[in-house]
C-alpha cells in the first residue's frame, strides 16, 4: 500500500445526473447516489467491484430491452 495522505479536499473522479464519485487524498472513495443523497464510502478495490457489478447488471438490462450500445 502506498503512503496514505491525510484527509482533505476531494478530487472528483466522476459525476453525472445519477451519481457523483469523489476521492479523498487519504484514498477513500465516496460514491453519492444523487436520487436519495446516500453516500457510500469505499476503497478503490471495492469501487472496482461495484463498477463491475453494475456493468454486468446493465448488460442484462440492455439485453432484455434489446438495446445495443456500440
Ligand atoms: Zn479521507
Amino acid at each position: 500500500m502506498p503512503d496514505r495522505k491525510p484527509c482533505g479536499k476531494h478530487a472528483v473522479l466522476g459525476s453525472n445526473a445519477a451519481v457523483r464519485v469523489t476521492q479523498c487524498p487519504c484514498g477513500a472513495v465516496h460514491v453519492t447516489l444523487i436520487a436519495n443523497g446516500v453516500t457510500v464510502r469505499v476503497n478503490e478495490e471495492t469501487l472496482r467491484g461495484i463498477t463491475h457489478g453494475l456493468m454486468s447488471a446493465l448488460d442484462q438490462v440492455e439485453e432484455r430491452e434489446g438495446v445495443r450500445v456500440n
